[in-house]
């Protein structure tokens, strides 16, 4: 009998190898007490703990294949930031010399205690920087128990593809793993924001998360598969079984080089209309990544992350050289740069810490119209970036008219001080809104007469609509974008926008999904934007559909009031040739 273990698909494939079941992140970390004497010696103990462990993670990176996206070596990179930060040295220092404890047991104590603030965030990028802090612990309570400054995680495996499986695993230890040519990977924890998850995909390795008890069922050396697609572990096969997936590996494969082959091609139905490609981004480095897909450009660049990790926020200085280094390496494509979209919850600092339900609280545009000096200074940045190149600028969390109409005041009053201090800008800036707060978008009309273009944020969109908490693992089953009432609210935005003769585009994670892409286009959508490693994908069902035939399923589609009348109706979309 097959055994079928389900859990969360985070990176796509089809793997089949034998499992190697990884103890790393199951440490127990006991509390000694020290006499004073030693109290100086432990603090040493635990100093050349960090070194060993910056040392490790250097010599990690160094062996960074060429051709990896940036954004591995970024993630490697933080681990070490993070070691050098006071947070984290500091912290457990204190805690050896006024607990009088073990070295482990004061870095526990420390890690918990940081663990417990990014628990009361409600933002899901801020949620993934917790387990960065619990890697990095990791990794020093390993070095500090094993005594080994030469301990290398992993042994090396020559006996064929190897699938692993761990409770956690850092994205620095998946690097290691990817040298040793990882099959797939299996993870107890994570989710799909995760940076490991995020670098299984950029390198292709399918992985499931969230596998509950996987190491009650897998033996090690048990040969098992992986359905990164479905977020299934499979076991106990027989030749039949097995024979299926080995041939949607080779499909698989076929595949990935006939994506690759896409690069280059314009992103066109079969019936000539031109599909916009865009990237979301959240660095300046992402744009090599875009560069690798052939995307027209940043539809969505989340300024919010330049905020993040540092006491003080960018002037407006710091922000225009950044822009106009990301501008530059677009040479000449557009940049859709989005105001800050922080909220309380994301910057407990501000005036609005303590908010009681910080996702309906002073985020996004809310939070910059309270705090115009901060949003003034972003707002030059981006004016000043405008003379140099083609730039947008977005506004997060429309709910009323009223923001835009502050935020173009607002945008006046810089204009005429720039002009004043003779600094250049682009007078015909593109000014434009997401529509992600049910209200704006049923309103989208009205937006739409007031703004040069529109985006459709659907993560926070179907969040507000469906009142369902988008990085709540408690209610995900009921995150649904095929809800009707989502898919009628998109269709309202998008007809606005045609009425307007706007552009309207999507940035929000549904734009990136292949399996609604069709759907979206029979929705009349013509710009999407999305995660760089999405594009291909996306771009290939464009090639293959003729949208003029999708608008007569796609009503139907939209007729329907049960999940399962839709799910049907997606399916024959999808397999319609
Ligand atoms: C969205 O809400 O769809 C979106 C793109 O913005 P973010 O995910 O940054 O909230
Ligand atoms: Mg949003």
């Amino acid at each position: 009998m097959p055994l079928a273990l389900p859990g969360i698909g985070v990176s796509k494939g089809t793997a089949i190898g034998r499992a190697r079941v990884l103890q790393r992140g199951q440490i127990e970390v006991l509390e000694y007490a020290l006499p004073s004497t030693r109290i100086e010696e432990e603090v040493e103990r635990f100093l050349r703990a960090l070194h060993t462990a910056r040392q490790q993670l250097r010599s990690i990176r160094a062996r960074i294949p060429s051709g990896t996206p940036d954004e591995i070596a970024s993630f490697i990179d933080t681990h070490v930031l993070m070691l050098e930060d006071a947070t984290l040295t500091s912290g457990p220092i204190e805690y050896i010399r006024t607990r009088q404890c073990n070295a482990e047991w004061a870095l526990k104590l420390q890690q918990d205690a940081l663990v417990k603030v990014f628990d009361a965030m409600d933002d899901s990028y801020l949620r993934t920087r917790r387990d960065d802090v619990e890697h990095v612990v990791s990794r020093v309570q390993h070095i500090l128990l094993s005594n080994d400054a030469h301990h290398e995680p992993f042994a090396e495996d020559s006996e064929g593809p190897r699938i692993f499986f761990a409770t956690d695993i850092p994205p620095s230890d998946l690097l290691l793993l990817h040298h040793q040519g990882i099959a797939a990977l299996v993870t107890e924890r994570g989710g799909p924001l995760s940076h490991t998850a995020i670098l299984a995909r950029s390198l292709g390795i399918p992985a499931i998360v969230g596998v509950q008890r996987a190491y009650q069922y897998i033996v090690d050396d048990e040969l098992v598969v992986v359905d990164g697609a479905q977020g299934v572990l499979l076991a106990n096969l027989d030749e039949t079984e097995l024979a299926y997936y080995r041939r949607r590996q080779a499909d698989e494969k076929r595949l990935r080089s006939g994506l690759r082959r896409l690069k280059d091609r314009p992103a066109v139905t079969l019936d000539g209309v031109k599909i916009a490609l865009r990237a979301n981004i959240e660095l300046t480095e992402d744009i090599d990544a875009m560069r690798q897909t052939g995307a027209e450009g940043v539809g969505l660049y989340r300024t919010e992350f330049l905020y993040m990790n540092r006491a003080e926020p960018p002037d407006e200085e710091e922000q225009f050289q950044i822009f106009r280094q990301t501008q530059r390496r677009l040479r000449g494509q557009p940049l859709t740069i989005r105001t800050l979209d922080l909220g309380a919850d994301k910057e407990p600092l501000s005036a609005t810490a303590g908010s009681q339900n910080p996702a309906l609280g002073l985020r996004g545009i809310r939070f910059c119209l309270k705090e115009p000096e901060l949003f003034r200074g972003q707002l030059r940045a981006i004016l000043r970036a405008s003379a140099y190149g083609p730039v947008r600028l977005l506004l997060p969390m429309l709910t009323d008219l009223s923001e835009v109409r502050q935020t173009r005041r607002l945008l006046l009053e810089c204009l005429g001080q720039l002009e004043q201090e003779g600094k250049r800008f682009d007078p015909h800036l593109q000014f434009g809104g997401m529509i992600e707060v049910p209200a704006a978008a049923v309103c989208a009309d009205g937006f739409a007469r007031h703004l040069d273009f529109l985006s459709i944020g659907t993560n926070d969109l179907i969040q507000y609509t469906l009142a369902t908490d988008r990085i709540d693992e408690k209610v995900n089953h009921l995150y649904n974008p095929l809800h009707p009432g989502v898919l009628r609210l998109i269709r309202t935005i998008l007809q606005a926008g045609r009425s307007a003769a706007i552009p309207v585009s999507m940035c929000g994670e549904m734009a990136g999904d292949p399996d609604l892409t069709r759907l979206l286009l029979g929705l009349g959508l013509t710009e999407f934007s999305m995660p760089p490693a999405a594009v291909l994908e996306v771009k290939q069902v464009i090639t293959q559909t003729n949208v003029s035939l999708l608008s007569r399923r796609v009503t139907r589609l939209l007729r329907c009031v049960h999940p399962e009348e839709v799910i049907e109706q997606l399916d024959r979309l999808n397999r319609e040739t």
